[in-house]
């Protein structure tokens, strides 16, 4: 039998209440006497209504279960008329439910007091008590979160500071792309749409002047590699595929033709590649041969009789590969590959190859291919590159460091073909400082999404009392302060790398290529690890493509690889320090060079003393001195122990090939452990550049963070080594989770500098 329910008009107001307290389980008869209590001790509410309350109280005939269905379905169609403000608590809801919403005994502020005094008592707050009526679907009540942004008094100088002199610039990137938000966060289109509107985007910034940013004046530029790379992070909280399809336009393709080219070549392309009228890619990689770039297979044979080079792909695994630009958009092609004069081979040298004409047709003997859809930056087309006998002229060599004179003779201004190798790989050496400053912008904005989710949401907490926002567990401090610690470490560090790098002088070029090397990789691992806890630290709602943790998980993922794989670059480095230290003494050569390697370092490293290595007071473990000194030290005793087992292998008769393979992991951990020192070193450097003292607390607080909890993360290495006490180890642990819970009281703060666009951020709040 259907019978059907009602609700009495006067009982209406009182709805919400009672379908709280019913809804959630047996009402328990303390709660049932505090109800009534209240509802009796109001005058304004009449008897009749009063005794409907009652019977509704009775627990000897609560509602049933249809009773409450149907009372939830009435609540929730009158909610859905109402304004966010006003479905904020159980007397506002109980407004609009009733038929005459200015009836005495409801619209009173006693009876309000008397809701909310019930409210608290049952325990259920206003805002969740809503969020429980909805729960069939929780956008209905999307509200604002409480959280206000709001201001320390070091906000402005801290964000300032990140901006380093380019605010204005930066504002100009948000202000091109703000209007696309909407199609940069589409995840509906398909890939050739994604690629066509990447395209139009990177027209619009090269409209603006800023693609050529660092190329000299003479050709439209600024000669400023800083406003460049600002221009680069300022895009990486858009979209990584517009950063990296600029980056490979701008950035590899104009830069080989820039640093690899001579006049003729500036005059001729680089006024429209700065404008992107002549689009092009950088093809390098080939499908055989990545990392190896000396072993690229792809020959330009020079034809003396008229002057030209035959470019050619010799088998199908030698095709180029993976290149961006490639597989749509590029008119040219900065072609890698091993020139050949009269039968001799001269190593890898750059050319310029038109791939396709102004109308989009592929060039003759030339075979483009698509790599298709990718893991990420799938608004880049990159694609494959095969040459059959394709002719070009001689002046398409990009000849700063090889040409051919008139008599067709090769000739170079550096004559030890290894040394010019890796002369023009290191002109090459600007996307390695835009790699990591974008993986950071992608870390900066997964840090924003985390702290704002983080201070909002709120999971568990006290019996009886409101749940508690997740930011409060010591877990997710210690997920999320270092990180932010980490993303202010490599911010300085990456701009000192770019400001050696524009000032530096040829003498100090391969100090920088390896510092460039491996700080793009500890740097871009840091950003991978950062997103991932991120996602993590927003649990389900992480998942959403709306927080762009998927994007910005598989579009830095390849930032590992690309620019130099990680791995190969840090032995890069490693074997760079060495060549430093054999420059810097003079004449010796290798075996003595490492001999003498290992003598300084053992004499640092004696002097290691027990008071030192058992204090665990604060004021040491806080200061400068202890933490770079600990730093220092990781950094020099894996020298000392890299340089002995170098020694003691080749001094045995091993050949250098096989003695470096050998010792492999200790080159990464050396190499890792001077960047640890160099990213220490530039955030202590920072510090001290500050007037402001509340800007030189909160980062040296973060310095602190950042210095401490890379002890710790290191702990079993220093602890091995007695370089510090198990009590002291222990003190460090307990000073990072203070920290933590220190400076999560500035978390916001922090993350604001980031300046990621606001309506990215409003993105964590829309819960409810
Ligand atoms: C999306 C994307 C865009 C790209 N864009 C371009 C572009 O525009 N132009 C271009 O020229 N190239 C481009 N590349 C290619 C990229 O630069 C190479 O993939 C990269 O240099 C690594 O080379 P590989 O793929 O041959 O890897 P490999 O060198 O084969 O590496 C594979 C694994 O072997 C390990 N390994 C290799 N050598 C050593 C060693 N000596 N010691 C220890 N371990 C080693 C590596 O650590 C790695 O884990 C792009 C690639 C991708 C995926």
């Amino acid at each position: 039998m259907n019978t059907s329910i009602s609700i009495q008009d006067s009982l209406l107001p009182f709805l919400p209440l009672l379908y709280i307290a019913w809804a959630d389980g047996i009402l328990e008869k303390h709660e049932i006497d505090y109800i009534k209590n209240q509802i009796d001790d109001n005058n304004t509410i009449t008897d009749a209504t009063k005794q409907l309350i009652s019977k509704w109280l009775d627990p000897s005939h609560p509602p049933s279960a249809r009773e409450l269905v149907y009372w939830k379905k009435y609540i929730k169609q009158h909610a859905d008329v109402l304004d966010l403000s006003e479905k904020q608590d159980l007397y506002s809801l109980g407004t609009v439910l009733a038929k005459k919403p200015n009836l005495e005994e409801w619209a009173n502020e006693k009876t309000k007091q008397s809701l909310q005094q019930i409210e608290n008592y049952l325990g259920v707050s206003s805002h969740e008590a809503i969020r429980f009526i909805d729960d069939f679907n929780p956008a209905l009540f999307k509200v604002d979160s409480n959280l206000k942004r709001s201001e320390a008094p070091y906000s402005k100088a801290l964000k300032t500071l990140l901006q380093h002199g380019n605010t204005d610039l930066k504002n100009k990137v948000q202000s091109i792309l703000d209007p696309h938000k909407e199609d940069i966060e589409s995840h509906s289109e398909d890939l050739y749409s994604r690629r066509d509107k990447v395209l139009q985007w990177t027209l619009e910034l090269a409209d603006a002047g800023l693609g050529k940013l660092a190329y000299p004046s003479a050709y439209g530029g600024s000669d400023s590699m800083v406003q460049y790379a600002a221009v680069f992070e300022e895009m990486s909280k858009y979209d990584l595929s517009l950063t990296i399809k600029f980056g490979v336009h701008f950035g590899l393709f104009g830069g080989s033709v820039e640093s690899l080219g001579t006049n003729y070549h500036h005059d001729k392309y680089l006024k429209d590649i700065g404008t992107m009228a002549l689009p092009g890619c950088f093809a390098m990689t080939e499908m055989h041969h990545g990392s190896n770039v000396k072993a690229l297979q792809t020959t330009a044979i020079y034809q003396p009789d008229d002057q030209s080079f035959i470019i050619n792909t010799p088998t199908h695994n030698d095709r180029k590969t993976y290149i961006g630009n490639a597989a749509m958009h590029a008119q040219m092609a900065t072609v890698f590959a091993q020139l050949i004069v009269d039968d001799e081979e001269h190593g890898i040298h750059a050319f310029l190859v038109p791939i396709r004409n102004k109308q989009g047709a592929t060039m003759p003997g030339i075979t483009i291919g698509d790599n298709g859809h990718k893991m990420g930056l799938n608004g880049v087309d990159n694609g494959t590159l095969h040459f059959n006998t394709v002719k070009i002229p001689k002046e398409n060599l990009l000849n700063k460091f090889g040409d051919i004179d008139e008599e067709g003779q090769y000739t170079s201004p550096i004559s030890s073909s290894s040394r010019r190798f890796f002369t023009m790989l290191g002109t090459l050496v600007g996307g390695r400082l835009c790699v990591p400053i974008a993986g950071n912008a992608a870390a900066k904005k997964a840090l924003n999404m985390a702290v704002y989710f983080a201070l909002d949401r709120k999971q568990f907490g006290p019996p009886g009392k409101p749940e508690q926002s997740i930011m409060d567990y010591p877990t997710h401090q210690k997920k999320l302060m270092p990180l932010i610690a980490n993303a202010y470490a490599y911010d300085f560090a990456h701009e000192h790398l770019l400001r050696e790098y524009t000032s530096h002088s040829d003498h100090d070029a391969q100090e920088i290529e390896a510092l460039a090397a491996g700080l793009k990789a500890l740097s871009t691992w840091n950003a991978t690890d950062t997103i991932q806890t991120c996602r993590e630290a927003c649990g389900g709602k992480g998942y959403l493509s709306e927080m762009y943790f998927d994007r910005l998980k598989a579009d830095t993922d390849i930032f590992m690889t690309f620019e130099g794989d990680n791995t190969v670059l840090l032995q890069l480095t490693a074997k760079s320090r060495l060549t430093y230290f054999k420059k810097q003494f003079g004449r010796m050569d290798w075996w003595d060079t490492l001999k003498y390697i290992s003598n300084i370092a053992s004499t640092n490293l004696t002097e290691l003393n027990a008071l030192v290595t058992r204090d665990t007071s604060q004021d040491h473990l806080l200061g400068d001195e202890f933490q770079l000194a600990a730093f220092t030290y990781r950094e020099e005793y894996s020298l000392r122990t890299l340089a002995m087992r170098l020694n003691k292998k080749i001094k045995s008769g091993m050949d250098s090939y096989e003695a470096f393979l050998d010792v492999q992991v200790h080159l990464i951990d050396m190499a890792s452990a001077y960047i640890d020192r160099i990213v220490l070193e530039q955030f202590i450097g920072a510090i001290k550049k500050q007037e402001q003292n509340s800007v030189k607390e909160v980062l040296t607080s973060l310095k602190n963070l950042y210095a401490l909890h890379r002890i710790e993360e290191y702990k079993g290495w220093y602890l091995e080594h007695d370089y510090i006490s198990g009590s002291k180890s222990l003190a460090i642990n307990k000073l990072v989770s203070k920290l933590c819970k220190e400076l999560k009281e500035e978390s916001q703060h922090l993350v604001d500098a980031f300046d990621i666009p606001a309506h990215m951020t409003a993105t964590a709040l829309k819960f409810y």
